[in-house]
């Protein structure tokens, strides 16, 4: 029997009950023990949906309610001093608190689960630091599963993914409540490091940390557990050879203890580089990624050793597609003839990333809908696959057919092809996307175009969502508002943000953005090749989800989507508007992507639309048009030698798009994050010609590496976080600005807060602008 498993399901709850329960809590209307009810009910639920599809065995500790590496910081008594944390079980108030912040301390750092949109909490080490065992919640829900009469996989994450993941933190330095970046300790991992971190290599707590897992392996294996899961994901990143060693280390001591079956399980890339080390390693078994990797599988099955199982990820875990079975079998197959029993088949990842329940879609129509598989419909896949291995393919000879006519009905949906856009890609050919003249050419003729002051001021897009633009949008979208009431709601709110940022003297104003529910869905809603679901949630981070558009199709802009916008506001002023617009590579990566055909293909499309809408925006006289692309660094694959393949591609999908405008139309573009060290070469081949960028947080000091780098254009460093409520004074953002002027040619300089304003309240932004306007006035000044 080939046996079926899968390797997490989604926690958030058919109709995101998840969070509705956590915000509950935290709002003090309810109790813990009734979250804690919920929580039990939502387990019990998913569980029984797997049971449902025919697991075998149904996995424990998936569940979490915020994050699984936060559960595993408490389960290994990980907590930072600051939470004072003392006792022997980490409670709900601790665990919150390094979660989302306390009233006496900020919460733990939060960062991507490797190339996924979730989040994780970000443990934190200092040299000599203890770990022991301090939560009880996986013996708990393991108990919890077994009186349900089901048969529990406990799902841990591995020691080296673990301390992989987490940062090393000066504790000392930390007490002195050090804010600010310092030189010297900024070399960790070659990349900066902020305030109180320590050069220590975390990778010498192993020693202190594999007792703890060997604790919890022995108590799992009294509660006669068969196997557990180690999630070891980091294995497929660049490891040093030295973590690499660790695991034989690792594993060799958690297999010295009495300790159940351990199934180590990777995901999101290949480890075909260690599978070697991986066959001989004292585990019970492997779980591969088939569908980011298939070919780690030549690796792995010959001389596959005869006291191991083999999982294969054969459904895609991270995408929303149907699967084509009749490959995912021939794929599984003669793994199967090789290992028979000793061959599992499950998802490629946890489903964690996947939406819950495709039959909740009522409003998708039925073809689309029959291209697609969410998390339910995924380990109905597995099963069918696990059917076809046991008692042939006849005896699912139904479903596969079902599968095969899906598929092909997809492949060949006029829907999905569009001769049109097939035509403009191949016109593209080898085209570059440069623009008609090198910078300094088009910096002239901008110069002379604007007669913009020195250091300019803008800000990046967005002004505040109040509540009352969310509102007109709600009774918008459910009829109560009809679309011209709308229309002039928004164009009343646009009026007022010109007004404002004409009276505070902002060089470059913008309309503020109130029409846009999201920079990624405004813009899909209005291309082909975009659909929207209903229910197609996933977990961003703890109680914030995000509901990717899904594009199916070739991708066209049939109509323009910001024009109107545009040239409204720019009526409003004499000052040149900035248009704004999302980039390719953004709405690639915060989307679910069709899998037929390269991200590369689909971004040259978004290229194109978006190429469109720049133009359109030229011919209506907008003069400087902004391309945001936060999510450029994101797109950067796991796995280093394959990162100068994505930047020639992002870079040449962002040229595309802005390859139209002529040399006096200024291009823009922004970026909100802290690491552009490894990625300068490529954003200055974006060739936008003013960048904006996050800067603030760090004091400035990722301007050096632009300044190292010689960066060629004009750039805007962000002057004030935005993140948080607090004003900064004039004084301070001329400090800021002092030191972007030591180090890039100051006739480069704009001057502008770090990211958009929509999450701030009006009251923080007025005077936070007021002071930023001052600044300038200052700084123009003395230079
Ligand atoms: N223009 C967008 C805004 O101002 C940019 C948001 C972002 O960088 N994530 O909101
Ligand atoms: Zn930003």
């Amino acid at each position: 029997m080939a046996s079926i498993h899968s390797l997490g399901f989604p926690r958030i709850g058919h109709k995101r009950e998840l969070k509705k329960a956590l915000e509950s809590f935290w709002s003090r209307e309810i109790d813990e023990k009734a979250l804690q009810s919920h929580a039990a009910q939502l387990r019990e639920r998913h569980w029984r949906i797997q049971q449902t599809c025919g697991l075998d065995q149904v996995p424990v500790g998936d569940f979490s309610l915020y994050d699984h590496m936060l559960d595993m910081s408490c389960t290994l008594g990980a907590i930072p001093p600051r939470y004072e944390f003392s006792g022997d079980q980490v409670g709900l108030d601790t665990f919150f608190a390094m979660a989302r912040g306390s009233s006496t301390q900020p919460a733990m750092e939060m960062t991507k689960w490797f190339d996924t949109n979730y989040h994780f909490i970000v443990p934190e080490f200092h040299a000599g630091m203890d770990f022991h065992l301090a939560s009880d919640r996986i013996f708990t829900q393991v108990k919890e599963a077994h009186a349900l009469g089901l048969k529990a996989k406990p799902v841990l994450v591995g020691p080296i993914t673990y301390l992989w993941l987490g940062k090393e933190k000066d504790l000392q330095a930390e007490a002195r409540h050090e804010t600010q970046h310092h030189h010297d300790d900024s070399a960790c991992h070659g990349h900066a490091a902020p305030a109180g971190n320590a050069c220590f290599d975390r990778l010498t707590l192993l020693p202190k940390v594999l007792p703890v897992y060997a604790e919890i392996l022995a108590r799992l294996a009294e509660l006669d557990v068969e196997w557990i899961q180690m999630d070891e994901p980091a294995l497929v990143l660049d490891l040093p050879q030295h973590w690499i060693q660790a695991l034989d280390t690792a594993y060799r001591t958690l297999s010295q203890s009495k300790a159940p079956k351990v199934l180590l399980a990777t995901y999101f890339e290949s480890v075909a580089d260690h599978a070697k080390r991986l066959k001989a390693l004292p585990v019970a078994g492997l779980h591969l990624d088939l569908r980011r990797a298939p070919q780690q599988l030549d690796e792995f099955l010959p001389e596959y050793p005869a006291d191991k199982v083999l999982s294969l990820g054969v459904v895609d875990g991270r995408n929303v597609w149907r699967t084509d079975l009749d490959a995912a079998l021939a794929l599984v197959q003669p793994a199967h003839r090789q290992l028979g029993h000793r061959l599992w088949v499950a998802p490629s990842c946890s489903l964690l990333h996947t939406p819950v329940d495709l039959s909740q879609e009522t409003e998708l129509d039925a073809e689309l809908k029959s291209w697609l598989a969410f998390s339910v419909q995924k380990l109905d896949e597995v099963a069918i696959l696990g059917r076809a291995l046991d008692r042939g393919v006849e005896s699912v000879a139904t479903e596969l057919a079902s599968a095969r006519a899906a598929v092909a009905s997809r492949h060949g949906s006029p829907r999905i092809h569009n001769p049109a856009v097939a035509q403009r890609l191949k016109d593209l050919g080898q085209d570059d996307g440069r623009r008609n003249n090198p910078f300094p050419v088009r910096e002239a003729a901008q110069r002379a175009r604007f007669k913009l002051p020195a250091f300019p001021t803008t800000s990046i897009g967005s002004f505040p969502q109040t509540p009352e633009i969310r509102k007109a949008r709600l009774q918008n979208r459910k009829g109560e508002l009809s679309g011209t009431d709308y229309q002039k709601a928004m164009e009343a709110e646009i009026a007022l943000v010109v007004r404002e940022q004409e009276r505070l003297g902002i060089d470059v104003p913008v309309h503020g953005e109130p029409e846009r529910n999201d920079m990624v869905e405004y813009f899909g809603e209005q291309l082909a090749g975009f659909a929207f679901t209903r229910h197609g949630w996933v977990q961003s981070y703890g109680s914030r989800y995000v509901k990717p558009p899904l594009i199916f199709g070739d991708v066209s802009r049939p109509a323009p989507m910001t024009v109107a916008w545009s040239t409204y506001a720019q009526s409003l002023t004499k000052r040149p508007m900035k248009g704004m617009l999302t980039g390719p590579v953004t709405i690639l990566q915060w989307s679910f992507v069709r899998d037929d055909q390269p991200r590369e293909r689909t971004a040259l499309q978004i290229a194109l639309a978006i190429r469109d809408e720049v133009k359109d925006l030229i011919d209506a006289g907008i003069g400087i048009i902004q391309i945001d692309e936060p999510a450029y660094r994101e797109g950067l694959p796991l796995k280093r030698k394959d990162w100068d393949l994505y930047l020639h591609w992002a870079s040449r999908a962002f040229r595309i798009s802005a390859q139209v405008a002529p040399d006096d139309v200024q291009i823009h573009t922004h970026m909100c994050y802290s690491e552009f060290n490894d990625i300068l070469p490529a954003i200055a081949a974006m060739d936008a010609d003013v960048i904006t960028i996050e800067t603030s947080r760090s004091q400035m000091e990722l301007l050096d590496a632009f300044a190292t780098f010689n960066y060629p254009n004009e750039i805007g460093p962000g002057v004030y976080d935005i993140h948080s409520p607090r004003v900064p004074g004039v004084e301070e953002m001329v400090g800021l600005l002092e030191k972007a002027v030591s180090v890039v040619p100051a006739e480069r300089l704009w001057i502008n807060p770090d990211c958009g304003l929509k999450t701030r309240k009006w009251a923080e932004v007025t005077p936070a602008l007021e002071n930023m306007v001052e600044a300038a006035r200052q700084v123009r000044a003395r230079h």
